[in-house]
């Protein structure tokens, strides 16, 4: 079974039995007509004030979902091509190169990030590696 997610307007999606047609070709969503799902290899349930942050390999950002705004006042064209870690100014960065180098979720990790008015802001970032062998990443950011 395959979990996806809209990193724009949080839609969650299940692939039961492939009728949906999900491939690893790019899936628009149906909620709000997001180019591309993102997927999860287990159900994940986001805060509703959870802003999603998709990257590529090299940590660049290729898409930021609502809320990310309200998170850290940067427009989604302010983010586009920037290195995660430093456009967001992470407090620590290491469980990035943890879900690149091994696969694997890191999830609650209580981090901050710098707001574009550079304003320290706690946050909780669950980080997802990408499964479609881009070596992507997924950043969930909660304040709290
Ligand atoms: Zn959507």
């Amino acid at each position: 079974m395959a979990y996806y997610i809209c990193p724009n307007c949080k839609r969650r999606s299940v692939d039961l039995d492939g009728y949906e047609g999900f491939s690893t070709q790019a899936v628009q969503c149906r909620e709000c007509g997001f180019g591309f799902l993102f997927e999860l290899l287990e159900d994940y349930y986001p805060a509703p004030e959870t802003g999603f942050v998709v990257c590529d390999k090299d940590r660049r950002v290729l898409a930021a979902g609502r809320g990310v705004f309200e998170l850290t006042g940067y427009n989604t064209a302010d983010l586009l091509g920037r290195e995660v870690a430093e456009v967001l100014a992470l407090s620590d960065a290491s469980p990035i190169g943890v879900v690149q180098e091994w696969g694997v979720r890191k999830l609650g990790q209580d981090l901050a990030i710098k707001t574009r008015a550079g304003i320290e802001k706690l946050v909780t970032i669950d980080f997802f590696p990408a499964y479609d062998d881009d070596g992507g990443l997924l950043l969930a950011l909660t304040p709290r």
